[in-house]
């Protein structure tokens, strides 16, 4: 086992779950009813380990949208389909430093990093660049039920709807990047790239699904239930280095420098996080602190190293 003695890993990970319940500090994200109605007393956990265990507590099954962690999923996907270095041609590798909806560009014209909405942009107009829309579709789905091992990956219609109808930011960004010729030649309509982002965004999955796909990237890009490669080795990597300088939004900084470990989290309360070798996990609590990270769930990470030395450099 590579987590000697589980049930006490596990209970002590559900000790300092029940500390954070009392954590109540933050705001659901409100910018479209769909997540504004989210309950924000959710709280849910599941951890994967690269050789199988498997722990869910609280509401681990509760569905919701995966929001900016599919930005992981997705650059993992098209860096294993098309390559580090034909991606990186159009996209950046810095935390930009700014919000990650923000219309700006690194000094060679590009996105600063995958991890924000313009990086991620142009990142999902990299897929299966030039078939229509249904096929990209089906290939990310495939592609992310390979993460998940089969687990349930749904789609939610309602929260793409409400993306779409909110969408001027990401509208000015996108015709921003065409003005300075950020995207591949080939691309369909800014309309049809953004309803892919969104679509991507739309993503549901539970804590659970989560935990394993999270898991995958654990255990360098092979699924560690179905033992089926998901992701290269090289793209897993990439994207690992790529969570750990820029996952966590204008806490990035702080979350490598604490925690130590690569992470990724979305506005609908989700977060990823990833110990190289040994577990994905995921935990999902819908209340945001103001970089838009979970509270709980950042807090629960903060924490998390009393349990074990997961932080890269605790091994010195
Ligand atoms: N749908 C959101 C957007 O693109 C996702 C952002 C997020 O999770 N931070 O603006």
């Amino acid at each position: 086992l590579c987590i000697p003695e589980w049930p006490r890993f596990t209970s002590k990970m559900t000790e300092l779950f029940e500390e954070c319940r009392k954590i109540t500090d933050g705001q659901v994200a409100s910018y479209i009813p769909q997540l504004a109605r989210a309950d924000p007393n959710l709280w849910g956990m599941s951890i994967c380990s690269v050789d199988g265990q498997r722990y869910h507590y609280g509401d681990s099954k509760a569905e919701f949208c995966i929001q900016s962690l599919s930005k992981t999923f997705n650059y993992a996907i098209v860096a294993t389909d098309i390559g580090a270095d034909k991606l990186h041609g159009y996209v950046g590798h810095e935390p930009s430093g700014r919000l990650f909806n923000e219309i700006c560009l690194d000094a060679q014209g590009k996105p600063h990093n995958p991890m924000i909405n313009s990086g991620a942009i142009v990142t999902s107009s990299l897929i299966r660049l030039g078939r229509p829309l249904s096929d990209r579709f089906d290939f990310i789905i495939s592609e992310y039920r390979k993460l998940s091992g089969g687990l349930h990956v749904g789609f939610n219609n309602a929260t793409f709807l409400s993306e779409r109808d909110t969408a001027d930011r990401n509208y000015a960004i996108s015709h921003y990047m065409k003005e300075y010729s950020c995207f591949p030649k080939g691309i369909a309509s800014l309309r049809e790239e953004l309803d892919l982002y969104f679509q991507l965004c739309s993503l549901e999955c539970c804590c659970e699904t989560l935990s394993v796909m999270a898991a995958t990237l654990a255990n360098g890009g092979i699924n560690p239930l179905t033992q089926q490669r998901a992701i290269s080795a090289q793209a897993c990597r990439d994207v690992l280095s790529l969570m750990y300088s820029c996952g966590m939004y204008d806490l990035s900084g702080k979350f490598a420098f604490q925690v130590g470990l690569p992470a990724k989290s979305g506005v609908s309360g989700g977060m990823i996080v990833v110990v190289p070798n040994v577990m994905g996990m995921c935990l999902f609590s819908p209340r945001l602190d103001k970089t838009g990270n979970s509270t709980r769930g950042v807090s629960f990470c903060m924490v998390k190293t009393r349990i074990g030395s997961f932080h890269n450099y605790d091994s010195l």
